[in-house]
């Protein structure tokens, strides 16, 4: 089955890139954030970047940004979703609001629609049982900035179907994309080692060790990682990585993941790294 119209819940970090991606792969986009202004923000975001975009592009798949634009419909209504062939869902990695938008999705969404959880931590099944529809639910874990990414880190929950996966395999391919299929646990793989490496490198700032310019350093050019942890944080989001270790201390109980307190005190001051322009380092207001 083809998939044309797909609905993206949530327009922050991750929400703008999957919605970009999406419409430049030529699939309609639906969206949904909670005002205006978000969506605002998202639109001239998705606008940017695909200016942005366009200047390195020489092939001739290059378009017009208003007419990838022209395929998302911004709206602060779930309502919308109520014809589109798949869903990614990217609200904050907070069980809060996670928890409330699958029932109300399940209701809206077409009975064959499949539910992707673009979540940094969250187990499968726990979101599944939320539906009615918990073998079409699967984890697409996609990786920022998502139109550069080519690769998702996709989970099987304990219900996913195999015709779930393929239809899986099917949407990423149409956004150029593939997956590598992990089994559920929480944190996956990915985050189960990322988010740990990123506590521990905010550990070694508060006691004194080194600045993050020399721990980012250390990363980059002894082991030839294209990004130190202290960077990459500042990408994801300190909100969110606060938010994603705090769930695998919850779901493992494990005293390994407890989160730092100078990474809680810098969420608390409001420093959310580059999206609102200061984290670890200072981007500018944007
Ligand atoms: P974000 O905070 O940038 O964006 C979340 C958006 O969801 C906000 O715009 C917020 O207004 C919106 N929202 C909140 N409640 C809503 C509701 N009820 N209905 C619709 N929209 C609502 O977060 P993000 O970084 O985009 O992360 C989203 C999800 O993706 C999280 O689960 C996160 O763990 C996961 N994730 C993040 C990254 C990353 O690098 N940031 C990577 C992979 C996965």
């Amino acid at each position: 089955m083809e998939i044309k119209k797909v609905g993206v819940v949530g327009a922050g970090v991750m929400g703008i890139g999957v919605g970009q991606s999406l419409a430049q792969n030529g699939m309609e986009a639906v969206l949904v954030d909670i005002s205006e202004e978000v969506l605002d923000r998202a639109r001239a975001e998705i606008r940017k970047n695909l200016r942005f975009q366009g200047m390195f592009q020489k092939d001739a798949k290059k378009e017009d940004p208003a007419t990838v634009l022209g395929r998302i419909h911004f709206t602060t209504l779930l309502e919308d979703l109520g014809d589109v062939d798949f869903v990614v869902e990217n609200v904050p990695e907070k069980w809060e609001i996670k928890s409330q938008i699958y029932p109300k999705i399940d209701a809206i969404c077409p009975e064959r629609a499949v539910f992707a959880v673009n979540t940094s931590c969250y187990s499968i099944p726990r979101v599944g049982a939320l539906t009615r529809r918990p073998d079409r639910v699967i984890g697409m874990h996609f990786m920022n900035p998502v139109p550069l990414k080519p690769m998702v880190e996709a989970i099987r929950g304990h219900h996913t179907s195999e015709a779930t996966i393929e239809t899986a395999r099917q949407f990423l391919r149409q956004m150029g994309k593939d997956f590598i299929l992990v089994n559920d646990m929480p944190g996956f793989v990915s985050n189960r080692v990322l988010m740990l490496t990123i506590n521990e490198a905010v550990y070694v700032l508060q006691d004194g060790v080194a600045t993050p310019e020399q721990v980012d350093q250390l990363f980059k050019t002894c082991f030839g990682h294209k990004m130190g942890p202290l960077e990459t944080a500042d990408l994801i989001g300190l909100d969110t990585i606060l938010y994603s270790i705090e769930v695998l201390h919850e779901s493992y109980n494990d005293s390994k993941y407890r989160p730092c307190p100078l990474l809680k005190k810098m969420v608390d001051a409001g420093l959310h790294g580059r999206k609102n322009g200061k984290g670890f380092y200072d981007y500018g207001i944007s």
